[in-house]
């Protein structure tokens, strides 16, 4: 005779087997890769109960959005359509944090709506999350004009406000995407192609640099390597997850 399973021994059990089709579907991806590029498009299933997502009372970054509204600290103030103060989840486990607002982010206000969004959001898809579950935004809350690198006055103004930002939302891990947000983040000059691939400190919180979704669209052999980095932060989740159970 076959026992009943409890709705949360069920519960449990599937949620344990698709961590395992993830995983498995993990390293077909990644042996996929070894000849072809990553298909960001192949997402791995979501999970049932959204575990990622930390339920909050109240927005922890209303205020610091009001702040942030009409700054006027540096001269693009001057040239800005719109501030880009960033997306998704305030309790987030995960925040991605870019460089700076490029044209299609400045004209709609939101953090990686253009082609690197694009690619970014299929590689939260690709990670079984949506966008909704983690928190986007950049190093700077401006555009630069003609997306030229930000300058350092214009990271000493802005850098407050992503201190901030990061505090309040408390994630378990950053992702630091490309050079410049790693280095910022980490104050190095230690090269993205080095800093990549291993998990770093800010304060006190988990910060796993990786190449920029841009660097991608120019580079996509490099999507095998990002692939790695962003399976190392679900391990990381999912081994944080066990311990509480
Ligand atoms: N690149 C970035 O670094 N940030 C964006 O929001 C868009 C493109």
């Amino acid at each position: 005779m076959t026992e009943a399973l409890s709705p949360s021994s069920s519960d449990q059990i599937q949620d344990e087997l698709l961590s395992l089709v993830r995983s498995v579907k993990g390293q077909v991806l990644n042996a996929e890769n070894l000849y072809v590029e990553v298909d960001w498009g192949k997402s791995l299933p979501p999970k049932k109960k959204n575990s990622n997502v930390t339920k909050y009372h109240g927005d922890p970054l209303k205020d610091l959005l009001r702040e942030v509204t009409g700054c006027q600290r540096c001269s693009l103030a001057k040239t800005r359509k719109n501030i880009v103060f960033g997306d998704g989840n305030a309790a987030a486990k995960i925040v991605f944090v870019g460089e700076a607002p490029g044209a299609d982010e400045d004209a709609q206000g939101l953090p990686f709506v253009g082609r690197a969004g694009q690619l970014l959001t299929n590689i939260i898809k690709a990670m079984g999350l949506a966008r909704k579950d983690v928190y986007i935004c950049n190093i700077l809350k401006c555009r630069p004009p003609g997306n030229r690198n930000p300058l350092p006055d214009e990271i000493r103004l802005c850098e407050p406000f992503l201190k901030q930002q990061l505090q309040r939302i408390s994630p378990q891990i950053i992702c630091a995407l490309g050079s410049f947000a790693a280095k910022t983040l980490l104050k190095t000059e230690i090269p993205i192609t080095v800093l990549r691939g291993r998990f770093h400190t800010y304060e006190g919180i988990k910060l796993m640099p990786t190449y920029h979704p841009a660097y991608l669209l120019r580079n996509p052999s490099a999507k095998k390597q990002v692939w790695e980095d962003v399976q190392l932060i679900m391990k990381e989740i999912e081994l944080s997850e066990r311990s509480y159970d």
